[in-house]
């Protein structure tokens, strides 16, 4: 039970208390931020949350309890800032207002929730990272039904889709992950399944709604003409009742938080999963799409590799490209001519990028429109990017392709929104509209006014007294202002005998005297009317400039469309050219031939001349390649290169690769071994074999499967007949013959290749010299079954003298393999160099070699032998320094 609520139970909790508790209650599990004068406080277990969380200083209220209640609080100015770091850390937030003048209230001033701020929902657009979506995702189910539906309410982009799910299937829980959406809603009856638990267990960001929200929309804050068809597409099938739920259940949470419909919600885009290429979320993760595995940094990443983008609109369709590859070889392609018609035209291409650049982010812009937070100078923005349009209309037009007039044509430069603005709005004006100065002069007589109102009083005051003086004879007249008594002219003492009768008398001073007239009356009323007056003239006439912007919401959307596909586009023909990229050729048998690839992201961290290029060769007959080669030749990085390429092909982009043929990959699998994906926690071999049990499942003949390693994460004999076993089941006649990629360190596998013409070996050669083994890289038709283990070992830098003595032990086994006893000795002869003393430092030596014999290198990831070298080093150090 939570603090509030115990102390509601209490009769002598204080008024103010009751009705702070009694608001909680209805958002229970929101943060309610109440308004107390000019702050926002929080009270009771919220408080100490809060407190904790943004480092603030816990205080105590007296709320007529026998003790103070925990309280922390925040200034209300700056209250935006706290929410936003509240958010981040994955936050609810209610926002409780006085809704009535605290001056005018007779006992508590009455106060209403007015805001709900969550991760999913949230509008300000400051504190949303840009080269990413926020997604609210909504997800509903009946039996193996599920609906999708997916909003984003900073751009009004509004998804949905149906998935019918088989029994091992993943697919559901892929795209959810997908998304990374910024909250995820879920109907309670979901609550207790494995795939909400699996969602909550990466940390995902999930609410629970009762089933209600899925079935009829809250009427609540609905415009009473709203009609849900109007953002529907045209014909909803039978097929997808089930995203309509879902739809239902995002619109509710919508209104819940928004307390409105926004008006930039796009047209409802229904797409189905198997229209694009599907990669599941453990692939998508090993293959560093997004974020390298282990630090979740962005720069190492295949985004990262390939951006060439000049917008964060650009940048962030590029991300939604790479997350939905497409099948359709007609759409691919249309993508590619695009792309080779900016890449023909150097100049072209490089005045697009200028102008990309200077457009602001208009999809945001629009949202804020739509949101009600826009700002003027975000007016201003909007015109300059309107402003860019003729020229990328007429770049578009000399470029003379098809599919790139139709994309300008449909661009609207909306010259009357331009007009508008230019004439409204100051282009030196702030944000702040209190401050004055946002709209141009002579966009409105009763503003210039105002202004001139104020503006020419100076003058006028000065006019006056001078007059007055002139008049009056009193020479040394001033005028001045006070607060109480407002403008006055000043007389002295001496000279008040000058003083006419239609002077009204003020205030006496020591010295002075202090006069008003009529005349300067009227002038003060209608400065200080007029200074108010401006405020509210200014802000009137702002936002009927905005809501007049308002109106073409539809229009920026499409500009906004056409301009981040473009800048897409023309970001493949920049990184084609700039890193020697080709253009993939779509062909309709199977095949996967690649000439000279590279990887896209380690060629980029290298340098092209360090990273050696390789060819590979997949069709219906040869659909599997058997890679051997030792440790750190280069297995993973030529199979992980493969799958990149077959993704930036079907995105539209060309490929690091002299050339490229395939047929479109419907899914990429991939099952990296144990012992490379430490970073996800995931080691076990029941992990390994749970993925290979998924592959099997849902592979189809077009998939594409990369088996790194498969049988690492257990005994060697196991090990190999599973691997076996799978490398037989790929290949039998009965196999789907999807086009497999299998890198195996168990080299008795080589020989599979004469039962199956399916199989080809290849291997990855390395070059001995002397004792030592220099690693090329390049891949070579053919097995291998040296491994080189201790070659590797030694150039890791292990002693010598343990590097020798491995040898010496991997000679014994040799024999042992030989004679048929697969038990490995304890090695309980003497070593060969072995110095017979007792003393302790021998006693360390033995423990050392002892802990040295245990390790079974199969079983070790490479960051593991890193760690066990370091101890290993670290206590032949201590040894030394025992000597
Ligand atoms: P394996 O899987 O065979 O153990 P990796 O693919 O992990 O080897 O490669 C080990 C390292 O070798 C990589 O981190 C990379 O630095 C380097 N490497 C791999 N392939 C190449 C290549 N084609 N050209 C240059 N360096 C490479
Ligand atoms: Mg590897």
């Amino acid at each position: 039970m939570k603090q509030y609520q115990s102390a509601l139970a209490k009769p002598e909790l204080s008024p103010m208390m009751r009705q702070y508790c009694l608001t909680h209650q209805e958002y229970d599990d929101y943060l309610l931020l109440y308004r107390l004068g000019d702050f926002y406080e929080l009270f009771f277990d919220d408080a100490e949350i809060v407190a904790r969380e943004l480092e603030l200083v816990l205080t105590g209220r007296d709320a007529g309890l026998s003790e103070r209640v925990p309280m922390c609080g925040m200034p209300h100015h700056a209250v935006d800032n706290y929410i936003n770091r509240l958010l981040a850390k994955g936050y609810k937030l209610a926002v409780c207002d006085q809704v009535e003048d605290p001056a005018l209230a007779k006992g508590l001033v009455k106060r209403e929730i007015t805001r709900l701020i969550t991760t999913g929902t949230q509008t300000d657009v400051s504190a949303i990272d840009k080269a990413s979506n926020n997604w609210l995702v909504a997800c509903y189910q009946q039996k193996n039904y599920y609906g999708l539906a997916v909003l984003e309410l900073v751009s009004g982009q509004f998804l949905a889709c149906q998935i019918n799910l088989g029994l091992t299937d993943k697919t559901l829980f892929n795209e959810l992950v997908n998304y990374q959406a910024g909250e995820y809603l879920l109907p309670c009856s979901m609550q207790n399944q494995p795939l909400a638990k699996s969602l909550e267990q990466i940390n995902l960001n999930i609410n629970y709604l009762p089933e209600t929200n899925y079935q009829s929309l809250d009427k609540t804050y609905l415009p009473f003409d709203f009609k849900l068809e109007d953002l529907l597409p045209d014909k909803l099938e039978s097929t997808q009742a089930l995203a309509y739920g879902a739809i239902l259940a995002l619109l509710n949470y919508v209104l819940k938080t928004q307390h409105s419909l926004p008006s930039h919600l796009q047209k409802l885009q229904f797409y189905r999963i198997s229209d694009y290429l599907q990669i599941d979320a453990a692939s998508q993760a090993n293959l560093e799409l997004f974020t390298t595995l282990r630090e979740k940094k962005k720069k190492g990443s295949l985004l990262w590799a390939i951006d060439q983008t000049k917008s964060a609109m650009g940048l962030r369709l590029l991300k939604q490209w790479l997350e939905k590859p497409l099948l359709d070889v007609k759409e691919i392609k249309s993508r590619q001519n695009i792309v080779q018609t900016l890449l023909a035209n150097y100049r072209e291409r490089q005045n697009l990028r200028d102008l990309i650049g200077q457009v602001y982010d208009i999809e945001r812009l629009a949202g804020k429109l739509g949101n009600g937070t826009v700002l003027p100078r975000d007016l201003l923005a909007i015109k300059d990017s309107l402003e860019l349009i003729p020229a990328f209309k007429q770049i578009l037009a000399s470029l003379a392709d098809p599919n790139l007039t139709n994309l300008a044509e449909n661009l609207q430069p909306l010259p009357e929104i331009v007009d508008l603005i230019n004439q409204s709005i100051a282009p030196d004006c702030t944000n702040i509209i209190k401050d004055g100065g946002i709209i141009k002069p002579k966009f409105s007589a009763e503003l210039d006014h105002l202004r001139s109102v104020k503006t020419d009083s100076q003058t006028w005051f000065d006019a006056y007294v001078q007059a007055e003086k002139d008049k009056t004879g009193i020479k040394n007249m001033k005028i001045g202002y006070s607060r109480i008594h407002g403008y006055f002219l000043e007389v002295s003492k001496l000279n008040l005998n000058l003083v006419p009768d239609y002077y009204i008398r003020r205030q006496t001073l020591v010295n002075n005297e202090r006069f008003t007239t009529k005349e300067l009356k009227v002038r003060e009323n209608e400065i200080l009317g007029a200074e108010t007056k401006l405020y509210s003239v200014e802000l009137e006439l702002f936002n009927q400039v905005r809501d007049q912007v308002k109106t073409e919401i539809k229009a920026y959307q499409l500009n906004a469309q056409i301009l981040s596909q473009l800048d897409v586009l023309q970001s493949f023909a920049e990184q084609a050219e700039q890193a020697d990229y080709c253009c993939p050729e779509f062909v309709e048998t199977k095949c996967l031939n690649l000439k000279a690839a590279r990887h896209a992201v380690l060629e980029k961290l290298a340098g092209r001349a360090n990273f050696v290029a390789n060819d590979c060769e997949l069709d219906a007959d040869n659909h599997f390649i058997l890679l051997t080669g030792p440790n750190m030749a280069g297995k993973s990085t030529y199979m992980r290169q493969i799958a990149l390429i077959c993704l930036l092909a079907q995105i539209g982009s060309f490929v690091p690769a002299t050339s490229c043929q395939l047929s479109p990959v419907d899914q990429i699998f991939t099952r990296i071994g144990a012992s490379d994906d430490l970073g996800l926690g995931k080691s076990t071999f029941m992990v390994e074999m749970q993925e290979m049990a998924y592959i099997l499942h849902n592979m189809t003949h077009n998939s594409l499967l990369i088996l790194d390693e498969i049988g690492r994460g257990t005994g060697t004999a196991d090990g190999l007949s599973i691997a076996w076993a799978i490398c037989e089941a790929l290949n039998s006649d009965a196999a789907l013959k999807a086009r497999t990629l299998f890198a195996t360190h168990y080299h008795e596998l080589i020989k599979l290749a004469k039962q199956f013409k399916s199989i080809r070996n290849y291997h990855v050669t390395v070059a001995e010299t002397n004792d030592s083994i220099t690693f090329l890289h390049k891949i070579k038709a053919g097995g291998t079954d040296q491994s080189y283990g201790v070659e590797v070992a030694k150039l890791a830098g292990l002693p010598k003298s343990i590097t020798e003595r491995a040898n010496s032990i991997m000679e014994e086994l040799g024999k042992q393999i030989y004679q048929n006893k697969l038990t490995i000795s304890k090695c309980e002869q003497p070593m060969a160099n072995q110095v017979q003393l007792f003393s302790p430092e021998q006693a360390k030596k033995d423990e050392l070699l002892a802990n040295l014999q245990k390790i079974d290198i199969n079983q070790l990831s490479p960051l593991d032998a890193l760690h066990k070298l370091n101890d290993l080093v670290q206590a032949t150090r201590k040894l030394n320094s025992l000597n």
